[in-house]
């Protein structure tokens, strides 16, 4: 990690990497889906922040023949990616951390009813922490992994947390250790779903649990919105749906104990300043007050929320 408080650079090496197998289920039956609508070969960091504004924006996409997957080919290669994701800074993100905070009580009863003598949590994507620290005044023991150095610093300078900086890819975790994983928002941010996920099964106990949340590219806000879904953007470089992520549950040797849709709370200042339009009421400081004290729960039902058990429900 860098000592200096200088914004990181992104690497210089911008590779990228064309595959020729399903990242989930390892088939060889991909095809070329969809062109890419932007230029990504000039990608940077704000444009993968959480928070960002470039909806309708696509990699060049296949798509696996065998389990549905669809995902960018080529994608950026790991030195490249790590650069991009090491220099992300999203002070909007935290503006946001009470709502956040209500959207991952949901998950912690959920893992709760699984896993009632709880242990250790380890989140990987932990961004500022926000899930951790709840987690924690709940009882748990937590660990986690961020590859974002301005997220790990929040979460050390907010609450007190010491989340790992680095990448979850390549860092060395005791095996059997973890009662469980959760991985919000994650999995589709990297060129290798199947391998972080085995990688969290390896990490569990027998009878830990993982939580997975991800877009659901056959969900019915996706269909509806065809091209301009929020979640063609920049970051996304997979993208699944239930039978994807069935063949990933299946390949990694989980058994699944519960799916059901997420519903996002976001403060009604956070859904405004989406749009560029309705952004310019929000220069009021009043209404911009008003609006950040307002909470809305979002069941849009286009992310998919699945738990998973290292082994078989007794
Ligand atoms: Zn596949």
């Amino acid at each position: 990690m860098r000592s200096s408080d200088k914004k990181p650079a992104v690497h210089s090496d911008r590779s990228f990497i064309l595959v020729d197998q399903c990242p989930v289920c390892s088939g060889r039956s991909i095809f070329a889906y969809q062109k890419a609508t932007f230029d990504y070969h000039h990608l940077q960091p704000e444009q993968i922040s959480i928070t960002d504004k470039e909806y309708g924006k696509r990699w060049d996409l296949s798509r696996c023949r065998d389990c549905g997957y669809i995902f960018a080919n080529p994608h950026p290669a790991p030195g490249f990616l790590r650069s991009l994701y090491f220099a992300v800074e999203d002070p909007r993100y935290e503006d946001e951390a009470e709502g956040r905070s209500q959207n991952f009580v949901p998950i912690l009863n959920q893992l709760e009813k699984f896993h009632p003598e709880k242990g250790i949590l380890f989140d990987v994507g932990a961004a500022t922490g926000i899930l951790l620290n709840i987690a924690e005044k709940r009882g748990w023991q937590t660990d986690g992994i961020e590859s974002s150095l301005w997220a790990v610093k929040k979460a050390q300078k907010k609450y007190g947390l010491n989340i790992r900086q680095g990448d979850y890819k390549t860092i060395s975790l005791k095996p059997n250790s973890f009662s469980a994983v959760t991985m919000v928002d994650f999995i589709e941010h990297i060129p290798s779903p199947f391998e972080a996920v085995q990688k969290a099964v390896q990490m569990l106990q027998p009878g830990g649990i993982l939580c997975l949340v991800t877009p659901d590219v056959k969900s019915l806000a996706a269909r509806v919105m065809g091209k301009k879904w929020w979640h063609y953007r920049p970051g996304h470089l997979g993208y699944f749906s239930q039978k994807s992520l069935s063949a990933l549950l299946e390949r990694s040797g989980l058994s699944l104990l519960k799916k059901r849709r997420y519903a996002w709370t976001f403060s009604l200042h956070y859904i405004l300043s989406r749009f560029r339009v309705l952004e310019s009421f929000l220069k009021n400081p009043r209404f911009s007050s008003l609006c950040k004290s307002i909470k809305i729960k979002l069941a849009l039902g286009d992310s998919l929320e699945i738990y998973a058990l290292k082994g078989r429900p007794s």
